[in-house]
């Protein structure tokens, strides 16, 4: 196990970042709405180690501090004895053990796309913003009992090889990948707003998916414009 007071500096240097960096973020779900209580979270691997930075389980977000975030191995299992990890972090570390293009996991769920988990539907790629950052549907994925690695099979079953960086796990929420945190905030961000328009849409009458050849020329060009899928592109 690695003693974190052992690190090298360029190590220490990119852990303490990755700590100041993931606990800010926390900031960004409750100013876009995604979490009530305590319930969203998110992860970031620390640059050229094996460790990730996750929230403290069960601290409310205004109380985070950089100093609070928990480190762990990519089992899960924290390096220091302080706070307990998010009780989501079994899943977190599934997919960074799985998906090693993905350099940071979010976790919320915000109202809107949480809807549509509720009911194990796809969010249809019917307008142009969801085809650019989507690339697609928003798709389900499986219903799993938190504990145990049930919850990041489904996420890495659901999104490899799927060009959306969001996933609805089925009757329960939503979780993001991205190729930093910044990224997968984002995608967070961007699935419940396209969730809540298209649901609005819904409401009014029928809503169509677009033509594939529409959104794969609105894929590639925000793709190509904007540089952001996955960590895959820089
Ligand atoms: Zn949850």
């Amino acid at each position: 196990m690695t003693a974190l007071s052992t690190l090298p500096p360029e190590t220490a240097e990119a852990l303490h970042a990755t700590r100041e960096k993931v606990c800010a973020l926390h900031a960004e779900l409750t100013r876009w709405n995604l979490v009530t209580w305590t319930s969203g979270n998110i992860s970031e691997r620390v640059p050229g180690t094996d460790l990730i930075v996750i929230k403290p389980s069960g601290v409310t977000y205004e109380d985070l501090t950089p100093a609070s975030m928990v480190v762990c191995d990519l089992h899960g299992a924290p390096i220091e004895d302080g706070c307990s990890p998010s009780s989501d972090t079994d899943a977190h570390a599934y997919v960074y053990r799985h998906m090693p293009e993905v350099g940071a996991v979010v976790h919320t769920h915000s109202t809107y796309a949480t809807a549509w988990a509720a009911r194990g539907e796809a969010v249809p790629c019917a307008i142009t913003a969801m085809a650019d950052e989507f690339g697609d549907d928003i798709p389900v994925g499986p219903f799993a009992l938190i504990g145990g690695d049930d919850i990041g099979r489904g996420i890495v079953a659901t999104l490899t090889g799927h060009r959306s960086p969001a996933v609805l796990m089925a009757q329960h929420g939503v979780f993001t990948i991205g190729k930093d945190a910044k990224s997968a905030v984002k995608a967070a961000v961007m699935c419940e707003d396209v969730a809540r328009t298209v649901h609005l849409a819904r409401q009014h009458g029928p809503v169509h998916r677009l033509a594939q050849e529409h959104i794969d020329a609105l894929y590639d060009r925000y793709q190509n414009v904007y540089g952001q899928r996955k960590g895959t592109d820089s």
